[in-house]
């Protein structure tokens, strides 16, 4: 048997007529940048999140970019978000102008130690990026009480968590604005890279349009030099006819999490833990087993695919060489990076294919 670490195809064949029809209307009415089947998306889409706008852009590294532009954070400003997050995070904070403070993770949620970004503040600090990471909403009660007590703007990176809860609340829906991100992979995945801003900010979601469009007021009207970063019209249709299964889909995923924590129990391993306050979606589902290298390369002889979410935290990538923050700088993040192991996970993986990966961990482990 074979277990791919995630399976878009399978997807696909599931919503084939519903897909190829929708992108064939889109090319029928040339509507192909922005237009009708984007904004139907962005207002389900806001309609989804309990927000107010929302606005689609390129890809889930133009929202958060567009989205900290569009808060007015820029240069000489220092932005809070977790070590143990995707490059994007980081990278969007730079691209905006300002500069990364990075806080450790808390070892039972994987999420922003909200006791540690209190300490990390400092009078430059303008915004904090929680990160939903795996599909988890990061403890937002917390995160928006230290934001709101030191006068901070809040950018939920929620690129892992289309539809994740926290407590009664959509992620996207709590803070300043939200980015998601919509590659393929992505529980809400397009057939291709796109991403939008959710906010309750009529003033953000108009300037992030702007933006995104080359700083177009109107017509031939450039209020500020922007960016090419707007939605193509496929996405917009993609997205929107998956949109409504998107519950049933993350609903499947929590199914298949709850199969792995029953069938990997009596492992030498730590299953994922979900905090009380969250509907987890399990974007991924993430192990800490010892020896994970070693791990992943057997299980991938054995025809199982795993990944690494993320191997190297931020502060150790050659990339951020300049934060100067060496090993040891955020000892949980560093300790857990080198034991996660994300199992394959996506809606249509079947109880036997769980059951291999099961069983070949076990061997593996010996
Ligand atoms: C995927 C992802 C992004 C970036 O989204 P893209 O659409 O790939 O640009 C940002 N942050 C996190 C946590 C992600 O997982």
């Amino acid at each position: 048997m074979k277990v791919p670490f995630v399976d878009l195809k399978s997807q696909y064949q599931s919503i084939k007529d519903e897909v190829d029809s929708e992108i064939m209307n889109v090319v029928g009415d040339c509507a192909f940048v922005g237009g009708p089947y984007v904004q139907r998306f962005e207002e389900a889409f806001a309609e989804y999140c309990g927000a107010k706008y929302a606005v689609g852009v390129s890809s889930g590294t133009s929202a958060l970019h567009l989205a900290l532009m569009a808060m007015g954070v820029g240069s000489g400003d220092k932005v809070i978000t977790a070590a143990n997050t995707f490059i994007a995070t980081a990278e969007a904070v730079t691209h905006a102008g300002a500069s990364v403070d990075l806080v450790d993770c808390d070892a039972a949620s994987f999420n922003m130690d909200p006791a540690l970004i209190e300490k990390a503040i400092t009078d430059k600090t303008r915004a904090i990026i929680p990160v939903h990471l795996y599909g988890q909403a990061a403890d937002m009660d917390a995160v928006l009480e230290v934001a709101r007590k030191h006068n901070l703007l809040v950018l939920e990176d929620a690129a892992q968590a289309q539809g994740a809860k926290y407590k009664d609340r959509r992620t996207g829906s709590m803070g300043d604005a939200a980015a998601f991100s919509f590659y393929p992979a992505k529980n809400l995945g397009a057939y291709g890279d796109a991403g939008i801003v959710v906010t309750n900010s009529r003033e953000i979601a108009d300037h992030v349009r702007m933006l995104a469009n080359h700083g177009r007021r109107t017509g031939t009207d450039h209020a500020v030099e922007g960016y090419n970063a707007r939605l193509d019209g496929i996405q917009g249709a993609v997205l929107g006819v998956k949109l409504p299964k998107l519950d049933g889909w993350n609903e499947k995923r929590r199914q298949a999490a709850g199969r792995y924590d029953e069938l990997l129990k009596g492992l030498d391993i730590a299953t994922p833990e979900a905090m009380p306050y969250a509907m987890h979606i399990y974007h991924l589902y993430v192990i800490r087993v010892k020896n994970r290298d070693k791990v992943k390369e057997a299980m991938g002889e054995k025809g199982v695919g795993c990944g690494m979410h993320y191997p190297i935290p931020i502060h150790l990538l050659d990339a951020y060489k300049y934060l100067e923050k060496p090993a040891g700088s955020y000892p949980v993040t560093e300790e857990i990076a080198n034991e996660l192991l994300s199992l394959p996970m996506f809606p249509e993986i079947t109880g036997e294919q769980q059951k291999y990966v099961a069983d070949c961990l076990g061997q593996v482990l010996g």
